[in-house]
């Protein structure tokens, strides 16, 4: 249809799956930041913003998860940029394991502001479905020459995902009561839909430290805990000691789709496996 398709940037991978579920062929989708990345503190080159400027279209989650690209995108078109975090039609858990240790007593205001929203919204099947219909209005009033493909992609998508949803839901029923803990607090939309029970976090997303007293509050957790999980884009050590001091399970949870290979259906290779990583883990 064109000689070179528009080019859609995304900022992560889990944004890149779902864009690819609704744009299928027809939209280049690419991925901005690389699979080692945490999207907490990349640093950006100048080949980025020259890619931010050059793209058709930017869909990125918004200040609360990529904050380096806040200021990158005043310089972009209003019509050129979609944040999923201004979706209004998604759910938003209560913050999850946002335990109260003494770390954020002294600056309620500061704290409170940046927890109340966990960012990492692609972990809900249900909040996808919606990013999913946004994403078909976003796309279809730019390239209203391809909303009947958009569409389409869009009910294929929604079909496979609902069917997910109902097998992890199955999946998970029977470690529901499994304890467990994670490295940093991006799982609240997950732990929140399946109804986990997620004891503690060992680090923040904003960098915000967790002393000692953290420490010796998960390590009374004890026979509790199941499973640490770790994470590809972050220094596992203190998570692997910690799940050996304890004498529970761990292993490796990829919330960003690390290996997961960008095609129509790479959300849902993706949202498998890392359900899988649970199950599994909790249930050993
Ligand atoms: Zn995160």
């Amino acid at each position: 249809m064109w000689a070179s398709s528009p080019v859609v940037y995304t900022s992560i991978k889990p944004v890149a799956m779902l864009v690819k579920a609704v744009a299928g062929d027809d939209l280049d989708v690419k991925v901005l930041l690389p699979d080692s990345a945490s999207p907490h503190d990349y640093a950006l080159k100048f080949s980025d913003l020259r890619a931010l400027r050059e793209a058709n279209l930017f869909v990125w989650v918004g200040p609360e998860l990529e904050s380096i690209l806040a200021k990158a995108l005043r310089g972009i078109p209003g019509e050129n940029q979609f944040s999923l975090a201004g979706i209004k039609t998604l759910h938003w858990p209560e913050h999850l394991s946002h335990d109260h240790h003494g770390e954020h007593t002294s600056d309620h205001s500061l704290h409170d502001n940046e927890l109340s929203k966990d960012p990492h919204l692609w972990l809900s099947p249900e909040n996808s479905l919606k990013v999913g219909e946004a994403l078909l209005e976003q796309l279809s009033n730019k390239y209203p020459q391809l909303k009947g493909n958009f569409t389409e992609n869009l009910r294929t998508f929604s079909k496979g995902l609902v069917v997910l949803d109902d097998k992890i839901e199955k999946q998970l029923e029977h470690v529901k009561q499994q304890g467990f803990i994670v490295l940093h607090d991006g799982y609240g939309h997950f732990v929140d839909h399946y109804g986990l029970n997620q004891l503690s976090v060992i680090k923040l997303s904003s960098g915000a430290g967790r002393g000692a007293r953290h420490y010796s509050d998960m390590m009374a957790l004890g026979d509790q805990v199941a499973c640490v999980f770790t994470e590809p884009q972050l220094n596992s050590k203190s998570a692997i000691q910690l799940a050996n001091t304890l004498g529970s399970n761990h292993a490796e949870l990829d919330l960003m789709g690390t290996n997961v290979m960008l095609s129509d259906d790479s959300y849902l290779e993706f949202f498998t496996a890392f359900a899988d990583s649970f199950a599994t883990c909790l249930s050993d």
